[in-house]
């Protein structure tokens, strides 16, 4: 999967023209007609990595495409005018129904998440996460059911991203 796509432009979302052509390959579109510039860039987003007391990592199994069915981390895009904190403790209670109490940023890696035929290249932003207790928990929204599995036991192969072996990659060192 490349990231010198089309990103879905066929044609300059300001004036029509079918003269909107990739620049600096596929970093940025610019109108031939009008000039409007567009550039590309990475959507944030969130991964919380939470820890039960046995030292087991909770995973999600996704209920939908992308990946459906495969392993994740908790966790999704970064809404417009929402701080990645936000975005954190909106998503643990949309997908888990868990209070987030503290957390603690540990690193970043770049994705592409396939979507509507395109490919969404996006900034995975990891966050260590402590929530008030683990009997609320109920999957919910884009998640299938949870898994409790000690990091160090996880199958690279069932996880649904590059970024997401390599945050519990970095989670283990
Ligand atoms: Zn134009």
């Amino acid at each position: 999967m490349t990231h010198e796509t089309n990103h879905g432009f066929t044609c300059c979302p300001k004036c029509g023209s079918s003269s909107f052509l990739a620049r600096d390959k596929g970093r940025s579109f610019k109108c031939e007609e009008c000039q409007f510039h567009y550039y590309i860039n990475s959507s944030a987003a969130v991964a919380c990595l939470i820890i039960n007391a046995s030292g087991e990592l909770l995973l999600t199994r996704r209920a939908f495409e992308p990946n459906k069915g495969m392993l994740d981390l908790p966790g999704g895009f970064v809404e417009p005018m929402e701080s990645a904190e936000e975005a954190v403790i909106r998503e643990i209670k949309e997908e888990l129904n868990l209070r987030v109490t503290k957390m603690s940023y540990l690193v970043s890696y770049p994705n592409l998440y396939p979507y509507s035929n395109f490919v969404v290249p996006t900034i995975d932003l990891a966050y260590l996460c402590e929530v008030e207790g683990l009997d609320s928990l109920r999957p919910d929204d884009d998640v299938a059911s949870i898994e409790f599995i000690r990091p160090e036991k996880i199958d690279p192969k069932a996880l649904c991203a590059n970024s997401m072996r390599q945050i519990i990659q970095f989670y283990l060192k």
